[in-house]
């Protein structure tokens, strides 16, 4: 699987622009998923063309949950897309120009490999992918802790009969807040704490061979 960074805090290239806000596309085996919108659509439009991305190739659009800097672009993707399921948290209503929207209140296989959470906290789900490694958690702000995250699908995998191969959290990505248990992270390979993640410089101090950095333009393969 890959992930691009379309929309960050901060950039890693000088063609992309950086600003408050989180939004990345996911490639796995061949679904192409967009991951919150970030929080203006016209600079989400830009990176996204400048990291020659086209919306108009999305499969899927996953909304972790609906702060004005996570889906200030979903419109200006919906205007050039409107092929792509919506998979929102399930207080998040109000999408009215979509083919099909779809809610989630508990974890749930969306495909596959791919599985949510659901809104956990009354507030923001996070996705899941399973690869070979194990799982990669993709966060867009971490408002219901890290921890819970993690112990919601963990929790999913053990009942989930058919998710025997579940495994472990290989690695976690995104907006993290002010989430301080860093001991969470010892049985995590790989972590890029990144958009609204408030102790980055902690995290890469005790973990440098675990911490990816992240911003505009970072691409990561697992
Ligand atoms: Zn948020
Ligand atoms: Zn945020």
């Amino acid at each position: 699987m890959k992930i691009t960074i379309n929309y960050d805090n901060v950039s890693e290239n000088d063609l992309l622009i950086a600003d408050w806000g989180f939004s990345c596309s996911i490639e796995n085996n061949g679904r192409k998923i967009l991951f919150d919108t970030g929080g203006n659509g016209r600079i989400l439009l830009e990176n996204l063309n400048n990291l020659n991305i086209d919306p108009r190739d999305y499969d899927d659009i996953f909304i972790s949950h609906p702060d004005f800097d996570h889906i200030g672009g979903l419109s200006n993707i919906l205007n050039l897309n409107q092929r792509a399921v919506i998979h929102n948290p399930v207080s998040f209503r109000g999408i009215k120009y979509a083919n099909e929207v779809k809610y989630y209140n508990e974890p749930t296989q969306i495909y596959e490999n791919i599985f949510t959470t659901g809104e956990l906290g009354k507030r923001e789900q996070s996705l899941a992918i399973r690869t070979d490694k194990g799982l990669v958690i993709i966060i867009g702000c971490g408002h219901p802790g890290i921890a819970n995250i993690i112990r919601s699908l963990e929790e999913f995998g053990r009942i989930a009969d058919s998710l025997t191969s579940f495994g472990k959290v290989y690695a976690i990505v995104g907006g993290l807040h002010g989430f301080s248990e860093f001991n969470v992270l010892e049985n995590i390979e790989k972590v890029c704490p990144t958009h609204c993640t408030k102790y980055i410089d902690k995290i890469r101090q005790l973990y440098p061979g675990k911490f990816i950095k992240g911003g505009v333009g970072t691409v990561i393969e697992f």
